[in-house]
């Protein structure tokens, strides 16, 4: 009891606490996710077929299984001290608050400007493309804050930066589309006419409020058209991963500090970035059998990629241009129901953690959406953050053990991760606060409509 006292309230890390090198789990996987297979040949993706679209840097470390430590170049570090270590929190006033006798940490990526964890990766990707002396590179954005992160990577080193952002958000979230504007981003709602894909999209679907998928299938295009450009990503590639490792080896360190083993690890999964950054280390000792930790991914009921998606290869992106990669997957045609509003949308899940999952190393819930936004506001309302509603998904988990911990008497140390803030979601939570937002969880029939659209060949059974 003396000991916890001395826990305070927030654990920051002192610079020169911070990791030098990215950490990759896949090092330390007996099974290696499975790899990128070009779609025409059904052959692993090479080398030489991956630098066309990603920068050089990037593919080496996307197709790298087998060194644990990476290092940090040096200006991203430098990049990294403007707003970080991210500090770990000891929800004190949400334990109060749920008479629990659980001990709830989380880690706060929304102290930056784009408001989340994604600014570890864009710097990563702007300054590997910078270096490799690219005038540009293109990606897409859904709810916007890929496309934000990457806007302001691309302002600090002088680099070109074209978003295609889904259409609805574009119409829907007008600040985020100017902030990226203010970095300097060229924004194209998608899909567009402005690539072979996009007026392909917008004849077989016109009116369409566009998808991720589509996005993706433009921006690579525009990528892959252009000289001097190349494709970024924001979620899902194992590069990704890579540099969000950061999270998770910034948390693991301070919780060492202190003598902090957490029980069960929290994350909310979209393409599974922020919660293979926050495990990675964790999950490190777990594979090597040093440590045993509890690890639950959470997504959206309307969204179900790892609890009711199919473990197979698939298409990354609706246009079908991108290589194939084995995930657990709702199938790239899947567009979660209008009225979702909770972000995570993505149909599949990052390779890394769909073996994971697979081999039975995590778990993972699904959480309907007015549950997560009222699990936001009791969290608003006692720790002070306003939460991103994808980040909400952690809470609303992380608030269940805690309650479920109240009536056992367990004594359980939670930590999950709080990856942004939700000032720019204002319109969901103004739909929740009028008592107009609605659950929907997709019937098995409108999931089989996805799954159909899985590419059938030897081996990847969709069945
Ligand atoms: C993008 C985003 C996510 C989900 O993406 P992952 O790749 O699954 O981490 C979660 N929270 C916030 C705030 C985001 O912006």
């Amino acid at each position: 009891m003396n000991r916890e006292k001395e826990i305070p309230y927030k654990i920051y890390l002192e610079e020169k606490e911070m990791p030098d090198s990215w950490y990759n789990v896949r090092a330390d996987m007996k099974n290696k996710p499975a790899p990128l297979l070009n779609p025409g040949t059904l052959k692993p993706l090479t080398f030489e077929e991956m630098r066309g679209v990603f920068c050089d840097e990037l593919c080496r470390q996307e197709l790298d299984d087998t060194t644990p430590y990476i290092e940090i170049p040096e200006e991203i570090r430098k990049f990294y001290k403007m707003y970080r270590p991210s500090p770990l929190v000891r929800a004190y006033c949400l334990e109060e608050k749920l008479d629990t006798p659980a001990k709830i940490y989380y880690k706060f990526e929304g102290n930056n400007t784009s408001g989340s964890h994604k600014l570890n990766s864009a710097i990563a990707q702007a300054y590997y493309a910078k270096k490799q002396g690219l005038k540009g590179v293109t990606t897409e954005t859904g709810a916007g804050q890929w496309g934000t992160a990457l806007s302001m990577a691309c302002a600090y080193f002088g680099l070109d930066c074209r978003v295609y952002m889904v259409k609805c958000s574009y119409e829907q979230k007008p600040f985020r589309r100017e902030v990226m504007r203010t970095y300097g981003a060229n924004v194209t709602p998608s899909p567009s006419e402005t690539t072979s894909v996009g007026r392909k999209i917008l004849e077989e679907f016109p009116g369409t409020s566009g998808s991720l998928g589509c996005a993706i299938s433009e921006a690579v295009e525009a990528a892959t058209s252009r000289e001097g450009y190349r494709y970024v990503l924001g979620s899902v590639l194992t590069q990704v991963l890579l540099h969000q490792s950061v999270i998770g080896l910034e948390a693991k360190t301070a919780m060492d500090k202190y003598g902090i083993k957490p029980d069960m690890i929290i994350g909310c999964a979209g393409g599974g970035s922020n919660l293979g950054g926050l495990i990675s280390p964790f999950m490190g000792e777990k594979l090597r059998g040093e440590a045993d930790y509890e690890i639950v991914a959470v997504e959206p009921a309307s969204c179900p990629s790892l609890t009711r998606g199919r473990y197979v290869y698939d298409f990354c992106d609706t246009g079908k241009v991108c290589p194939l990669a084995k995930m657990y997957t709702l199938g790239s045609g899947f567009i979660p129901a209008p009225n979702h509003a909770g972000g995570l949308r993505y149909h599949g899940m990052s390779s890394v953690l769909s073996q994971l999952y697979h081999d039975g190393y995590m778990k993972a819930v699904s959480v309907e959406q007015t549950s997560v936004f009222r699990a936001a506001e009791e969290f608003a309302r006692v720790e002070g953050i306003l939460p991103a509603p994808e980040s909400s998904h952690a809470i609303k988990a992380a608030m269940d053990e805690a309650i479920r911990c109240r009536q056992t008497g367990e004594e359980r140390t939670i930590l999950f991760g709080l990856t942004g803030t939700g000032y720019f979601d204002m319109m969901a939570y103004e739909r929740f606060n009028n008592g107009e937002m609605k659950d929907y969880v997709p019937t098995d029939e409108e999931l089989a409509k996805g799954f159909a659209g899985i590419p059938s060949f030897p081996g990847n059974d969709v069945c």
